[in-house]
């Protein structure tokens, strides 16, 4: 026991320090891991609800430490704390710009950290890593979550405008988990709604179904297509479908998986 300093007494917790070393251990793997590109993304399908059709895909990014693979839950934070998550997504840009380039047609979304957005790099390295790729901007659609535009608005705007200005999308993520309003969509002009998972898993209960179907209402009187996330069974698919959500993801339609299994279910789809 040691002294907190209020003259109270406070049990050494032996579980706390090994926490620590093992949050500090982790990150200097994350740091080798960066550096030697075994962080790599893997491709999620979004289909058409209407036509089930592939109309793109989500990269998400993946760790297989040698101590076997990591949650991004668990890395994206570490790296957003340790100040790895500017190197964590530029790799997963360049990686998925150089995988995506190979699917005709096929729209690309990254995931981008509030951290990363605030960055006033971030829009001229976008832009010079879509010319290196040769890559179309209006191919690509970058999913944020809210809390950025509360925190920083302004360095918000000055980047999605540059990067609007190009031709690059933008996703509002996981909204109707956070407090991110209706109004922020049209004011920040984003292209799309993405509809968080909880929201979708919420069909089955109570009033779920109410709040899904408003929600939706509401994008679409703006004029804003609707991405629905977590779609696992049939069900969750029609309802959504009806409420004019125009693209469903999840497990019912596929799971985040290699580029190359994305390529193959291309070409299948290509010859059915
Ligand atoms: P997110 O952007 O909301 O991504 C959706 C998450 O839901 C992914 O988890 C995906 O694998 C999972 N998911 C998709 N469909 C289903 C389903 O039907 N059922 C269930 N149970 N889960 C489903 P994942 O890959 O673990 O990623 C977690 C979060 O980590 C992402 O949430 C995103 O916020 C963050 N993340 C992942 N990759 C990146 C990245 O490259 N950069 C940044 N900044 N964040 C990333
Ligand atoms: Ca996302
Ligand atoms: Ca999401
Ligand atoms: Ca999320």
């Amino acid at each position: 026991a040691k002294e907190n300093g209020k003259g109270q007494l406070v049990k050494y917790d032996p579980e706390l320090d090994r926490d620590r070393l093992r949050v500090a251990e982790l990150e200097k793997e994350l740091r080798d891991a960066l550096a030697s590109g075994e962080v790599q993304p893997a491709f999620q399908p979004l289909v058409s609800a209407t036509t089930g059709r592939i109309t793109g895909v989500e990269a998400l990014a993946r760790w297989r430490s040698k101590n076997g693979p990591v949650s991004p839950e668990v890395f994206i934070p570490l790296a957003e704390k340790s100040g790895l998550i500017d190197a964590l997504g530029a790799a997963i840009l360049k990686a998925s710009l150089l995988e995506a380039r190979a699917w005709p047609g096929i729209n690309l979304s990254v995931n981008v950290s509030p951290i990363q957005l605030c960055n006033p790099d971030f829009a001229p390295f976008v832009i010079s890593t879509l010319n290196e790729a040769g890559f179309y901007p209006r191919r690509l659609t970058l999913e944020i979550t809210e809390g950025v535009l509360m925190s920083n608005p302004d360095q918000a705007r000055r980047a999605m405008d540059a990067l609007k200005a190009i031709g690059v999308g933008f996703a509002l993520d996981d909204f109707g988990c956070g407090y991110a309003s209706i109004g922020a969509l049209r004011q920040f002009g984003f292209d799309r709604m993405k509809v968080d998972r909880s929201l979708v898993w919420a069909l089955e209960e109570g009033q779920g179904e109410g709040i899904l179907n408003a929600t939706i209402a509401l994008a679409t009187a703006l004029g804003i297509p609707v991405t629905a996330e977590g779609v696992e069974n049939p069900y969750q698919a029609g309802v959504l479908t009806r409420a004019g959500c125009d693209l469903l993801q999840g497990y019912l339609i596929g799971k985040p998986v290699s580029a190359d299994e994305i390529t193959r279910a291309l070409v299948e789809k290509a010859a059915a």
